[in-house]
């Protein structure tokens, strides 16, 4: 069964700029990746929006893995700002995983 806590998506927002809302969930961003099949940031971002923090924790070796190149941004037809979110990911991670401040 999928647990959500409906304080996570806010908590992700916490001293970050992380906005999904515009995604339309066409998967450019995942056919564009050169990371292929493993990184996909509509899944993480909807992960986000629902508050299904545990299957967003699941993914965190992938959310390390981008490169931040922006292929995926520079191509969505939403203007999500895909790089900046995986970074509040990251800095979420950081803070509530290895109690660091900065992501
Ligand atoms: S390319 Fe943009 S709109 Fe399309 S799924 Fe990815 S983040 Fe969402
Ligand atoms: S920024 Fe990350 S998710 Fe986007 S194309 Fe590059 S490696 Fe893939």
């Amino acid at each position: 069964m999928l647990k959500t806590n409906p304080a996570f998506a806010a908590s992700v927002k916490t001293a970050s700029n992380f906005n999904a809302a515009a995604c339309i969930n066409c998967g450019s961003c995942t056919a564009l990746c050169p990371l292929g099949v493993d990184l996909h940031p509509r899944t993480l971002f909807r992960y986000v929006l629902i508050g299904a923090e545990e299957k967003l924790l699941e993914n965190t070796s992938v959310i390390y893995s981008c490169l931040l190149c922006r292929m995926c941004e520079d191509n969505c037809p939403a203007d999500v700002p895909i790089a900046e979110n995986i970074r509040s990911l990251r800095s979420y991670i950081n803070r509530t995983r290895f109690g660091l401040m900065k992501g």
